[in-house]
This record gives structure tokens, C-alpha cells and sequence, in this order.
């Protein structure tokens, strides 16, 4: 290809929905080795669907949904939409909580009427006291179909199991082979579960996984990588990742996602579309031959 100024090639991102920030994150964008990708809202289109409802103690699925919808009607996040939606759909009565409480990566928690009511991660069961090992066969499961599973506790007893899908954006797949091409290394970095996130890194062939980890955790594994002499892209949505961009060489947003994750960005794909990083790519090695 022939070499063209950095005022073109971001003149040409910007006619494809890739907005270069500046010259900095364009020429770093051709130093990159390796690039991290958040899965929930980057890989997938982030709005997730409730598919199952498990009811595991004393209690029928549709009231165990309308607890779980009580509490996630104070959530902002893309889980908590799935399942008040999901709660709607399927008729479960409406009911409010109190003492609203979320957990940063692992759930929220609170009061109906005068039941305490709990809903998130195995981790955040495990914190509580409860055991989850009778639920972690059904779990499983459903993790292994690339669902993110949720459990509910009421009243400190495990009563239930929530599942949800995220189906995959149709292009990631041609968007990872694609940077493979371009010699790049594709590390999944999330907070969902490591069995929901092999599954769906499986069906992608997604380098390596990093599951279950803390937004925080992250930006230490982009410390800990440019530590080493990696250079590193991070793509993520949510204003968890705002930090993971940020200290990222180049952090690149969806423009579907969160507004603070675009402005730690060097880069913004207007349309969430994976494929703007390879264009990227291209367009920041053209430039780059350009400026040598
Ligand atoms: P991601 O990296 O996919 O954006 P998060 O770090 O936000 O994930 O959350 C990690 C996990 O914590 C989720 O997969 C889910 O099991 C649990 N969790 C987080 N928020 C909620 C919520 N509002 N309701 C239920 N579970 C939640
Ligand atoms: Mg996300």
C-alpha cells in the first residue's frame, strides 16, 4: 500500500466509523502487539437475554424472577436490563426493594419487603457464607453454552439460578481472524465467569483468557504486559474499563458503550464493529510508512 499522511488516514477512519483521537494514538496503533478485549458489549453486542430460570429450593420460577427483577431495577448494569426485561416478558409480579446495594463485579444485594434478597457471582455467594456447590453442576451448564449464570440467595439460603445470553456481534469473528493476520495476540479480559468466557472464547480462537477478574484488574494485567515490552490496545465498553483504556497505549471504545470509556480512548468505533481495529491497523501502518 502506498504511505499516506496522518490527516488522511484519519480523514478515511472517520469515514468508516473509526475516530482517530490524535496523531499519538495512531502511530502507536502501529506499534501494538497484543491487543485486550473486554468481552460483554466488545465481543458481544451487550444486550444480553434472560434464557433460564432455575428454581432451586421452596420457591416457583416466577416468584424467584421477581425478586431477582426488584433488585436489578436499581442496577445499571447491561445483566440487570436482561433480567427486569425478562421478568416483564414472562408476567412476574412487581415488587420493590430497599436498602439497594451493588457490588462492583460481582452483584447487588437488598431488601423485599422483609426478605434479604442477594443476586451476582459465585464469588459474591461465597462472600455471603453460602455454598454454591449443589448449583455448580446446573451452572455449569450453562456456562459451557457461553451463558452468564447468576445465583440468588433469599434469606441467606441458595433458592435459584438466572441465566442469560449474549450473542456474539456478527463480524467479531472475521475481526479477530483478521488481527491474527495482522500479528497480534487476542487476550479476553473479563469479569464474567472463566467456563462462560472459555465458551465463548473457543468459538472466536481467542488467544488466551483472563475470567473472573476485578475491572482493577485489568489495568494491572496492562501494566504488567507493557512491563514486559508488550505493546498493548485495549477494547472495552463500560465504565469499568475507563481505566484499562486509559492505560492502555492505545484504548479503543465502542462508540455503543459508556461515554467515559470514549474519553480515556485514543480510538472510538462509532458502530462498535471489531473490524474498525483492523482498519485501524492498517490505516496506522500506512501512515506510519509515511512519517519513516
Ligand atoms: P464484565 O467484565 O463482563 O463487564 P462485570 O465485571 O461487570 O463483568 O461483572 C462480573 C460478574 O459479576 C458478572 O458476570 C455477574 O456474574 C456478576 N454481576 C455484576 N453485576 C451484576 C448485576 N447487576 N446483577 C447480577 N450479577 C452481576
Ligand atoms: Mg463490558
Amino acid at each position: 500500500a502506498t504511505p499516506i499522511s496522518i490527516t488522511t488516514a484519519a480523514g478515511r477512519g472517520a469515514q468508516s466509523g473509526v475516530l482517530i483521537k490524535d496523531a499519538e494514538a495512531l502511530e502507536r496503533m502501529a506499534g501494538v502487539d497484543t491487543l485486550i478485549v473486554d468481552k460483554t458489549g466488545t465481543l458481544t453486542m451487550g444486550k444480553p437475554k434472560l434464557t433460564e430460570v432455575v428454581a432451586l429450593g421452596d420457591i416457583t420460577e416466577t416468584e424467584l424472577l421477581s425478586l431477582a427483577a426488584a433488585l436489578e431495577r436499581g442496577s445499571e448494569h447491561p445483566l440487570a436490563e436482561a433480567i427486569v426485561e425478562g421478568a416483564e416478558t414472562r408476567g412476574a409480579a412487581r415488587q420493590e426493594a430497599t436498602d439497594f446495594e451493588a457490588v462492583t463485579g460481582k452483584g447487588v444485594q437488598g431488601r423485599v419487603g422483609a426478605r434479604a434478597v442477594a443476586l451476582g457471582n459465585a464469588a459474591m455467594m461465597q462472600e455471603m457464607g453460602l455454598n454454591t456447590a449443589q448449583a455448580e453442576a446446573n451452572a455449569d451448564t450453562l456456562r459451557t453454552e457461553g451463558k452468564t449464570a447468576m445465583f440468588v440467595a433469599l434469606d441467606g439460603a441458595l433458592v435459584g439460578i438466572v441465566a442469560v445470553a449474549d450473542p456474539i456481534k456478527d463480524s467479531t469473528a472475521q475481526a479477530i481472524r483478521e488481527l491474527h493476520t495482522q500479528g497480534l495476540r487476542v487476550i479476553m479480559a473479563t469479569g464474567d465467569n472463566e467456563r462462560t468466557a472459555q465458551a465463548v472464547a473457543g468459538k472466536l480462537g481467542i488467544d488466551e483468557v483472563r475470567a473472573g477478574i476485578l475491572p482493577e484488574a485489568k489495568k494491572e494485567l496492562i501494566d504488567q504486559l507493557r512491563r514486559e515490552g508488550h505493546k498493548i490496545a485495549m477494547a472495552g465498553d463500560g465504565v469499568n474499563d475507563a481505566p484499562a483504556l486509559a492505560a492502555a497505549d492505545v484504548g479503543i471504545a465502542m462508540g455503543t458503550g459508556a461515554d467515559v470509556a470514549m474519553e480515556s480512548a485514543g480510538i472510538t468505533l462509532l458502530g462498535g464493529d471489531l473490524m474498525g481495529i483492523v482498519r485501524a491497523r492498517k490505516l496506522a501502518r500506512a501512515s506510519l510508512r509515511n512519517i519513516k
